[in-house]
């Protein structure tokens, strides 16, 4: 860290503290702390930092603070934030629990120590009549804790019983290298198809497909959607009915992922379509929308994630766009 953003992060660090010492906080003062602290260049020293000097801070805000940061810093890779992590799902208070769990949603990270320390939180607690509790209950950050452990164990079991019904072994998973990703649960309605059904998106990734639609649209190139968030159970019944239809698992896991492991299952990936081509269909290749997309997607933060030969093992996809953040050039 050089020295300005050294000085930043102790501005910010002391920031922290005084908001923790006032009697009366409102949780945007400390979301919008956590976001100055993620937003700092060299994320990685930001995050150790924050691990080594406000994870046991003695005011609950302060650790709070610390422990969003983490999360909306994405730094997931950085050295000992999981057990770090894992650590505060046995904080004192709360609402830093709660916000661990949810970090380790989003990193997601396990072992047999997070399901354990879920396992220890989340106990008595069931979904979705607990959730309903909650929604009556928003102040009490311990049912809040509670709950979030559960849905986060939740996503870190479910796919193994789900896989297991399928006859899809974990072999075949990390043979391919999968990535497990859970379900969002911050949606909002990127776009109403046709048929009236609602498409859903992460507010980020909807944010820059209105962007993305609408350029193309001045462009004279239609661009929709034909499918963008899906539930691991939706993904579930799509394998199962393919099953059904007498299809093989090795035929069908390379079109469809396996439950738990679609980048549908995240809100930032879509299927789209055009005007005059069938949707989920090579042809798109040889549409000037796709030709739009693959000249111009990049600057909206979208990109194709199975091209030829792409490593994961499945069929060429130039429908399937995954939005990465804006500007993302990464492939
Ligand atoms: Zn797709």
């Amino acid at each position: 860290m050089n020295l300005l953003n050294r000085y930043r992060f102790r501005r910010l660090v002391d920031k922290s503290v005084r908001l923790g010492n006032r009697p009366m906080i409102m949780p945007i003062e400390e979301l919008r702390l956590a976001v100055a602290f993620a937003e700092l260049p060299c994320r990685e020293e930001v995050v150790t930092n924050l691990i080594g000097e406000l994870f046991d801070h003695q005011n609950m805000h302060v650790r709070r603070i610390a422990v969003i940061a983490c999360r909306k810093s994405g730094a997931f890779g950085v050295p000992g934030l999981k057990e770090a992590l894992t650590r505060k799902l046995a904080d004192p208070e709360g609402w830093v629990r709660y916000d661990a769990a949810w970090a380790i949603l989003e990193a997601k990270y396990d072992s047999s120590e997070i399901r354990a320390c879920l396992a220890a939180l989340a106990d008595g607690i069931s979904l979705p009549a607990d959730r309903e509790r909650v929604r009556r209950n928003l102040g009490d950050a311990d049912l809040q804790a509670k709950v979030r452990a559960r849905e986060t164990l939740d996503a870190l079991l479910a796919p193994r019983t789900i896989l297991a019904s399928l006859g899809i072994s974990l072999e075949t998973i990390s043979e391919r290298e999968l990535a497990l990703y859970p379900e969002s649960t911050e949606l909002v309605v990127a776009e109403i198809g046709e048929n009236g059904r609602e498409h859903l998106l992460v507010p980020a990734a909807a944010a820059a497909w209105g962007a993305l639609r609408d350029t193309a649209k001045g462009d004279g190139v239609v661009i929709r959607i034909v499918s963008a968030f899906r539930s691991v159970e939706r993904q579930a019944e799509i394998v199962r009915a393919k099953l059904a239809r007498g299809q093989s698992l090795d035929e069908i896991l390379r079109v469809s992922a396996p439950p738990g492991y679609s980048e549908h299952h995240s809100g930032r990936a879509l299927d789209v379509t055009t005007d005059g081509a069938r949707p989920l269909e090579l042809e798109f290749e040889h549409t000037a929308a796709f030709q739009w997309l693959e000249r111009n997607a990049g600057r909206f933060g979208f990109h194709m994630s199975y091209p030829r030969q792409n490593r994961y093992g499945y069929m060429y996809e130039p429908w399937h766009w995954c939005f990465r953040g804006e500007g993302s050039d990464h492939a």
